[in-house]
C-alpha cells in the first residue's frame, strides 16, 4: 500500500473510531474492508466524491428496543433487542438474528456490515442487516424461549416484511426459535409471508437450508484446495463449534472423504483421532439439536476420544481448519499452533473468527485462507433461494437447491480469484471478497443517488 493510501486508511479509521467509540468488533470489520478497498477507491475519484465508503459504514437505521418477558417462576426479565439495517442498495435487508449473552451494539453492527458484502457476493438481490438480543436460550425451558421470542417479535414486527427486511437464524436461533418468531409475526400482521427464512419444511421452509452454511463452506473449501491441485480426500479436518454450521460442515467434509477429528462448544473440545462417521454424526445431531446437551458427552459415549475442558481445538495437527463457532476464536497463539501443526487451509464458517494478527500469521505462512463473508455465504444464499420459492409459491427439490448452492459458491470463489489474485499468482481471498462485494454495492449506491 503506498503512502497516500495508507494515510487515507488511517484518517478514515480515526473518524470511524471517533464516531463509534468502544465498538471494537465494528472497528475491526471496517478496517479489514477499508484496507482492501482503499487502493481501489483512491483511483476512482467519483467514488471518493460520492463518499461511498463514508456512507457504507453508517448503517441506514439502528433499532434498539426493550424485550420484557416472564420466566416459568413468574419473575420478570428485561433484555435488549436490536436490528441494524446496514444497507439496502441491492435488495431488501437480509441477515440473521443472534441470541447470545455477548450480543451488544458493536457485534450487531459488525455483523450487519459484513453481511452487506457477503450478500452482494451471493449474486442474489439482498441488502445487509443483523439483529438479536443479549438473551441466550441455553438453559431456558421451551415455554420461556417462546415467551421471549414473542416479546422480541412484538417490537421487531414493526420494522420487517417480505419486501423490507427478512431475518433468519444465527447463534442461539435455530428452527425452534424461528418457529416461535414466525408464529408471533403471523399473528400480529395477519399474513402468511416469507418474512423469515429458516422456516420449517411444512410452513414455507426450503430443503437444505439447515445444511446450507456448512455444506456451502465445504464447497468453497473444495474450490480453494483445487487451486493447489488438492481435495478433501484423505485430509484431517479440525472444526470448532457443534452448532448448525459445525454439524453440517463436519457431515459434508466427512462425505467428501476427509477425517473430521474435533468439535467444540464454549466449554471445551473433543478430539476423536479415528474421525467422525455417520453413526457418530447421528449421535451429535441428537445430542445437540434434540437433547440440547454438551459436547463433552461425546467423549463419554465414544471410547478413544478425549474431552479437553476450557480449550479450543487449534493445537491438534491437521490439514484443514474450519472455525465454525464465533468471532475472534483464532488468536495469535492459535494461528501459530495451526501453522506448527501442518495446517494448509483455513476456511471460515463463523463470522470473523480469526483476529487480524492471526490472519497475518496464517497468510504469511502461505496457508490458503478465506474470510467468512466468502466461505460461509451459502447460508444466506439459500435463504435467498427460500425467498424465491416463497414468492413463487413453489418448493424445489433438494437436488435443485444443492445445485444452486454449489454454483453460487463456485461463483463467489471465481469473484475472489478475479479481484484477489496477486502478481505472484497467490490468491488473497480477503482482498478478493471485499473488492468484489464493494464494487457491486457501491455501483448500486451511485446509481440510486444521494439517499
Ligand atoms: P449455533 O448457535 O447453532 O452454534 C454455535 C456454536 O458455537 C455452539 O457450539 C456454541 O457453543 C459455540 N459458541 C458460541 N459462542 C461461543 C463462544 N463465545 N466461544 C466458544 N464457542 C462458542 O450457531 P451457528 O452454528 O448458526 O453459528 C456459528 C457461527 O456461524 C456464527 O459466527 C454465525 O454468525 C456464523 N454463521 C451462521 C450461519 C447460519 O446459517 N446459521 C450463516 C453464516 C454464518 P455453546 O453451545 O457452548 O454456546
Amino acid at each position: 500500500m503506498d503512502k497516500f493510501t495508507q494515510n487515507y486508511v488511517e484518517g478514515f479509521m480515526a473518524d470511524v473510531i471517533a464516531k463509534n467509540p468502544g465498538e471494537k468488533e465494528f472497528h475491526q470489520a471496517v478496517r479489514e474492508v477499508v484496507e482492501s478497498v482503499a487502493p481501489y477507491i483512491t483511483s476512482y475519484p467519483h467514488l471518493m466524491d460520492q463518499k461511498i465508503l463514508e456512507r457504507i459504514v453508517e448503517p441506514e437505521r439502528v433499532i434498539m428496543f426493550r424485550v420484557p418477558w416472564m420466566d416459568d417462576r413468574g419473575e420478570i426479565h428485561i433484555n435488549r433487542g436490536y436490528r441494524v439495517q446496514c444497507n439496502s442498495a441491492i435488495g431488501p435487508y437480509k441477515g440473521g438474528i443472534r441470541f447470545h449473552a455477548s450480543v451488544n451494539l458493536s457485534i450487531m453492527k459488525f455483523l450487519a456490515f459484513e453481511q452487506t458484502f457477503k450478500n452482494a457476493l451471493t449474486t442474489l438481490p439482498m441488502g445487509g442487516a443483523k439483529g438479536g438480543s443479549d438473551f441466550y436460550p441455553r438453559g431456558h425451558s421451551d415455554a420461556e424461549v417462546m415467551r421471549f421470542c414473542q416479546s422480541f417479535m412484538t417490537e421487531l414486527s414493526r420494522h420487517i416484511g417480505a419486501d423490507t427486511d427478512v431475518p433468519a437464524g444465527d447463534i442461539g436461533v435455530g428452527g425452534r426459535e424461528i418457529g416461535y418468531l414466525f408464529g408471533q409475526y403471523k399473528r400480529l400482521r395477519d399474513e402468511f409471508s416469507g418474512t423469515l427464512t429458516g422456516k420449517g419444511l411444512a410452513w414455507g421452509g426450503s430443503l437444505l437450508r439447515p445444511e446450507a452454511t456448512g455444506y456451502g463452506l465445504c464447497y468453497f473449501t473444495e474450490q480453494m484446495l483445487a487451486t493447489r491441485g488438492e481435495s478433501f480426500q484423505g485430509k484431517t479436518v479440525i472444526i470448532s463449534g457443534a452448532g448448525n454450521v459445525a454439524q453440517y460442515a463436519a457431515q459434508k467434509a466427512m462425505r467428501l472423504g476427509a477425517k473430521v477429528v474435533t468439535l467444540s462448544d464454549s466449554d471445551g473440545f473433543i478430539h476423536d483421532p479415528e474421525g467422525l462417521n455417520e453413526e457418530k454424526m447421528a449421535y451429535v445431531f441428537e445430542l445437540k439439536n434434540i437433547r440440547r446437551g454438551r459436547i463433552k458427552e461425546y467423549a463419554a459415549k465414544f471410547p478413544g476420544s478425549t474431552y479437553y475442558p476450557g480449550e479450543r481445538p487449534w493445537r491438534i495437527p491437521c490439514d484443514i481448519a474450519l472455525p465454525c463457532a464465533t468471532q475472534n476464536e483464532i488468536e495469535k497463539a492459535d494461528a501459530e499452533a495451526l501453522v506448527k501443526g501442518g495446517c494448509r487451509c483455513v476456511a471460515e464458517g463463523a463470522n470473523m473468527p480469526t483476529t487480524p494478527e492471526a490472519i497475518r500469521i496464517i497468510q504469511e505462512a502461505g496457508l490458503l485462507y478465506s474470510p467468512g463473508k466468502a466461505s460461509n455465504a451459502g447460508g444466506v444464499a439459500t435463504s435467498g433461494l427460500e425467498m424465491s420459492q416463497n414468492s413463487m409459491r413453489q418448493h424445489w427439490t433438494a437436488e435443485e437447491v444443492d445445485g444452486y448452492l454449489r454454483r453460487i459458491m463456485q461463483d463467489i470463489h471465481a469473484a475472489c480469484l478475479k479481484y484477489g489474485t496477486e502478481p505472484d499468482g497467490t490468491v488473497n481471498y480477503v482482498k478478493g471478497a471485499n473488492i468484489a462485494g464493494f464494487i457491486k454495492v457501491a455501483g448500486a449506491m451511485v446509481d440510486q443517488g444521494l439517499v
